[in-house]
């Protein structure tokens, strides 16, 4: 079974700008992200994403702005020896639409753990936002709380004991 570190998209992967990010221009890797991944990494475990991204159901922007971002955050994994597994966004907003996805909800890692048969006992979720500890303590896995757009560096401790 994977082991995997669940992330959370803004604030976590790229700044938190205070308003949707949807333009690549706009989209900036958060510090140190890459180097506290690779460490990680090299602990064994694998990389998936799961993001609200609720300004499609605004009508903000639309699924091919996302796709752009998703395909940058994958060559600049790449590009640092990173791979990500899968990228899974909730594309509603609650003001609009219902729907089980959007985090809290837990539908995206539900559908994760089980396509790439994860552990959840071993597996974290690293959010900005107390959202994404609670969609993640309903699969059984960790969340680690972070403050936005801050080096993962600091929490690392909480994973690697
Ligand atoms: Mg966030
Ligand atoms: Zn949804």
């Amino acid at each position: 079974m994977r082991k995997v570190i669940f992330l959370d998209r803004d604030g976590v992967i790229n700044i938190e700008r205070g308003d949707y990010t949807f333009r690549l221009e706009d989209f900036v890797f958060v510090d140190g992200l890459f180097a506290a991944l690779a460490f990680l990494k090299n602990h064994g475990f694998e990389f998936i994403v799961i993001t609200n991204q609720g300004g499609i159901s605004k009508g903000i922007y639309n699924h091919d702005s996302v796709i752009v971002l998703n395909k940058l955050i994958e060559t600049e994994f790449k590009k640092h020896q990173l791979n990500v597994l899968d990228i899974y966004y909730c594309p509603h907003h609650s003001d609009i639409e219902k729907c089980i996805c959007r985090k809290p909800n837990s539908l995206l890692l539900e559908k994760a753990i089980a396509k790439y048969n994860i552990d959840t006992t071993k597996s974290f979720f690293i959010g900005d936002s107390d959202r994404d500890i609670n969609a993640a303590q309903k699969v059984g896995v960790k969340g680690i709380k972070v403050n936005k757009n801050s080096n993962l560096n600091v929490y690392l401790n909480q994973i690697i004991t």
